[in-house]
């Protein structure tokens, strides 16, 4: 791979040929892999790979895929390719709408690796910024829905109300199985539940007239759901509705629109038990879907089987308010089969977007915007009612109005078509006509000359302007104030607003700064080149529920990503409509649960899971309504075959499938898997292969190949999609040729399939798609495989590296790993009092993001390198982790304080350093310059060891009053 220098008389094709990707993309140079391969005692890569990957496993073939190509190859072939979509002007609405981007956010967030690189803030200390950004964006969503407590944030508004519908049934005093839809809920809401609730034996009844609606409140239910504003624009009072909800011991559930509610009383003021929505409008293009913040917030009463994540304020060692991850015994990663719900990757990029959108404009500029908007709307209605189209049925609207067309819809949607505009069509019957932060005066000049029959008079805006009536009726007018807090007040100004923005991004850790050796996330590259197309209009300004063919330029990257990944996995078919992993696996789930039932086995129903797996595992086999066994490890971490076969022949009549991770959690490729595979299908069950460690096999060895039957990927892991501080994600579903008829449908976007709708939109988190489609474009079958030799290289050479310091938990016979290791810290208490959390408090002195930590082996650090990081990063990494094993050599030897020492006092701050207290029985000098080479860049934690428990004892999860937070 070694590009030595090109003679002079080189021809064209080797220069054009030096593989552009190598350097990019896999920072290994050949130099540094023969040393590498030196420590670790291998002859070449091959050799390592052959003494690692099972010869039974590995790829019968390389993958074909089109050979890579040049940065600016890959970027002009994807703008052709963009180039397909028309984005014309939408008025479609249903819960996507054109926002403008303030310039001052789209540059210096959704285009700064600061913030889209940065990882999910489970260490707490170093990601205050982002989670100072998420409490915005709760306090936002609580001032604006009226409610309790909101999270941070979920992963689409119809998922996010599927969630609200499982919190419901597990929170009510009703016994009823029966969910009550308000006929007015947007059809790709309707379509998620409708897949949700089917596994779980709820009944859903959807209200098409008042007297539906009567009627079925009138019966049993646990929960029913409201769209205020509804999907076709109609605003009514629902306070009654809500009591009425209320006396049957049923949860009353909304599904609502942010810039509305700048002008509507709140659901959270007629007694609203949960509120849903997206917060898109506020600064996120519609990009086909996604990504998008969506937001749940609830009650009080609620607040502790709340899904998603919830970022709390607590204390620090200091006595300082800290943020920090709240009630995080909720989550699957603990709680497992019983979590509230299986969401790990939520949409944090989007959420902090969202909530920068209310920080800048403030209550009166979002006021303003909405003011407009529904000014707007009312020209607009009253113009059309002048020449003939009344919005019905109650003649109420924020930004969306109702028209019955009859006859002419077709007509009319044809002409706005070919006068740019897309409008929505409901039924044979009626048009909606949505309004937005984009729309200007000549839109609705447009949509007049639309909808006037020939010859017909055009109103002017001035004639309708003056004397309209507001369409939001006087008992819906909000009166209560919001966003009253000093954050929302203050940075109005850009120049404030880009130090207020930096000033968060520099309290915290991201890829721009450090590796982020977090085994099982593999926060490799990504790449720029790769997120520059994300913003290119033909992607990011299409409606998702656009006409088909103003969507080719999607329909060509989704379907040649699809054919790409079937090449990575071995699989016939895939769908990228789950937009994360743990959606992924539900829709995995759910093929094996359809393709059962399809047999006439629906009985099938326990469902395997090694104890190592990953939390989402056992929480989306729940929510397929499965019974999950536990299987047992053996003593070097691999699934223990004999319990496993004893489980299978004990629940044989029943056994739905297994679910593994491969190459296992333990970091280790297990001999045996083909066995298992064959195994448990032999007792008819599936194999379920979770796909995160993908970045140890792609182009190495293929799970459709080896026994799977279906798996997930992780695109914001191997593919190169940033974690964004924990979102937005994509989480393919792949599956084996008779699967294939049972991957997820999309009725409302035109995908007919026997399953149905996991996601809001039908490609998911589609704007972020070309991400990986750059990446391997760029890489080629070659580049691929070179990656994930180069990953597995370089986390064999940090165990070889540490084992005299910190020992790898698990390897296979002959010492090797997978492309992740488990160091063990385990030993460490008895002989110093350090757990693994010091070790990763610690690591932020020396200025590192923590590997992963107690997962899967408590009091473990799990490091997975990735090849994209440089051999000079990996060494700074191994000589901090033993400049630390000498700082527990110091403890174990008596000559530091088992509880006073720099690990059980990390992280130290700038503020405790320099300050005139200093009553250690260590020098300020180990403290924050424990090696010379952090003299030349010190990165300082913004606050102590934040205290969890204190902050779940004491929740409290919206803007802290000012004064109260130490700067
Ligand atoms: C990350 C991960 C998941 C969950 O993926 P999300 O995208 O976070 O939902 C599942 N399994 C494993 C092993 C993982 O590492």
């Amino acid at each position: 791979m070694l590009m030595s220098h090109p003679a002079p008389t080189a021809s064209l094709a080797s220069l054009e040929n030096s593989g552009e990707f190598i350097p990019r993309h896999i920072a290994i140079s050949p130099q540094d892999e023969a040393h590498m391969l030196s420590v670790i005692g291998e002859a070449s890569r091959e050799a390592l790979m052959a003494s690692i990957v099972p010869a039974a496993i590995r790829r019968s073939q390389p993958m074909q895929l089109p050979p890579a190509v040049t940065e600016a190859q890959a970027l002009a072939e994807l703008k052709a390719l963009a180039g397909q979509n028309r984005v014309l002007k939408s008025f479609i609405g249903q819960g996507y709408y054109g926002t403008h981007t303030p310039g001052v956010i789209l540059r210096n967030i959704l285009e700064n690796p600061a913030w889209y690189t940065a990882y999910t803030p489970y260490q707490a200390e170093i990601s205050q910024g982002r989670m100072e950004a998420l409490v915005n964006f709760q306090t936002m969503v609580c001032d604006l829905t009226g409610m309790d407590v909101a999270n941070a944030s979920m992963l689409d508004e119809a998922t996010a109300a599927a969630e609200a519908m499982t919190l419901a049934k597990r929170s009510v005093k009703s016994k009823s199985s029966t969910l009550v839809i308000a006929g007015g809920v947007h059809p790709q809401t309707l379509e998620v539940i409708q897949t949700r609730a089917a596994p779980l034996d709820i009944r859903v009844v959807v209200a098409q007239s008042k007297a539906e609606w009567d009627a079925a409140l009138a019966g049993e239910l646990f929960a029913a759901l409201i769209q205020y504003p509804a999907s076709n624009g109609w605003l009514v009072d629902w306070q009654a509705d809500v009591q009425a909800i209320h006396a049957k011991q049923a949860a009353a559930i909304f599904a609502t629109d942010l810039l509305a509610l700048t002008l509507l009383t709140p659901p959270g003021e007629w007694g609203a038990d949960i509120v849903v929505g997206s917060s898109q409008r506020f600064g996120m293009p519609m990009g086909a879907g996604g990504p998008h913040a969506a937001f749940m917030a609830c009650r009080d009463a609620f607040k502790r089987s709340l899904p998603g994540r919830l970022v709390g304020v607590s204390v620090d060692a200091h006595g300082h308010s800290a943020y920090r991850l709240a009630l995080q015994t909720r989550e699957q990663h603990i709680r497992r089969e019983k979590a509230t719900s299986n969401i790990c990757t939520a949409q944090v990029l989007p959420a902090v977007i969202a909530s920068m959108y209310a920080v800048y404009h403030g209550p009166l500029g979002l006021t303003r915007i909405a003011r407009r908007v529904a000014r707007l709307t009312a020209i607009l209605s009253r113009g059309l009612a002048q020449l003939g189209f009344a919005n019905g049925p109650f003649g109420t609207a924020f930004d969306t109005l109702s028209l019955h067309t009859q006859t002419a819809t077709a007509t009319i949607a044809a002409r706005a078509m070919a006068q740019g505009a897309n409008l929505r069509k409901v039924g044979s019957d009626y048009l909606c006509i949505s309004l937005d932060e984009t729309s200007t005066r000549a839109d609705v000049q447009l949509l007049w000359s639309i909808f006037a029959k020939d010859g017909q008079a055009l109103p002017t805006i001035e004639a309708m302007d003056e004397g309209a009536p507001s369409l939001i009726p006087d008992g819906l007018q909000r009166s209560s104030s919001f966003l009253t807090h000093p954050v929302f007040n203050t940075h109005h100004s850009e120049t404030a607003m880009l130090r207020y923005i930096r000033s968060l991004s520099d309290k915290d850790l991201a890829l721009d700064r450090s590796m982020i050796p977090l085994g099982s996330c593999t926060m490799k590259l990504n790449a720029t080149s790769e997120m520059i197309p994300i913003t290119w209009p033909e992607f990011a300004h299409i409606h998702p529920f656009a006409p088909a063919d103003q969507q080719q330029g999607y329909a060509q990257l989704d379907a040649q990503l699809r054919a790409w990944l079937c090449q990575a996995t071995g699989y016939a078919g895939v769908s990228l409509q789950p937009n994360a992993g743990s959606q992924g696996e539900y829709a995995g789930l759910l093929a094996i649960r359809g393709w059962h039932a399809s047999r006439g086995e629906s009985h099938r129903n326990i469902c395997l899971i090694p104890s190592s797996a990953h939390g989402t595992n056992p929480a989306s086999a729940q929510m397929v309504g499965m019974q999950v066994v536990v299987t047992a490890c053996d003593e070097q971490g691999n699934v223990d075959l004999a319990d496993l076969q004893a489980k299978c022949e004990q629940h044989s009549a029943k056994l739905a499938c297994v679910m593994i991770t491969y190459p296992s959690t333990h970091g280790v490729f297990e001999t045996q898997v083909k066995e298992l595979c064959a195994l448990v299908h032999q007792h008819g069950g599936r194999v379920y292969v979770d796909g995160a460690n993908m970045n140890a096999l792609v182009g190495v060895a293929a799970p459709g190949e080896f026994g799977g039957d279906v798996s997930h990927l992780n695109l914001h892991k191997t593919f190169c999609i940033p974690h964004g501080g924990g979102g937005p994600g994509v989480g393919p579903v792949c599956v084996v040729e008779d699967l294939v008829p049972f991957l997820p449908g999309h009725a409302t976007g035109g995908i007919t399939s026997k399953t149905g709708a996991v996601s809001a939109a039908p490609l998911g988190n589609a704007a972020v798609l070309p991400i990986s489609w750059m990446y391997i474009r760029m890489m080629g079958a070659q580049g691929l495989q070179a990656a994930t030799e180069t990953a597995i290289l370089s986390a064999n050479y940090i165990s070889a590296r540490l084992k005299d310091h910190f020992p790898t938990l698990y390897a296979s016979s002959n010492g090797h790993v997978a492309h992740e290791c488990i160091l063990d810290l385990r030993g460490l208490k008895d002989s110093s009092g350090v757990m693994a959390e010091d070790v990763a408090k610690r690591l932020i002195d020396y200025g590192f993001h923590a590997p992963t930590l107690s997962f899967p082996v408590a009091n473990t650090l799990m490091v997975e390198p990735t090849e994209s990081e440089p051999l000079a990063e990996i060494e700074r990494f191994i000589a901090a982790m033993i400049a630390i094993r000498e700082e527990i050599r110091q403890i174990e030897a008596g000559r530091w304080d088992r509880e006073d020492n720099p690990l059980k006092n990390a992280p130290h701050t700038a503020e405790q350093v320099v300050g005139n207290d200093w009553a250690h029985g260590y020098n300020r000098e180990t403290a924050a310059y424990p090696i010379p080479a952090l003299r030349r860049s010190k990165y300082w934690s913004p606050v102590g060891r934040v205290d969890n428990v204190y902050g779940d004892r004491n929740l409290f999860c919206s803007c802290v009053p000012v004064g109260d937070l130490s700067e």
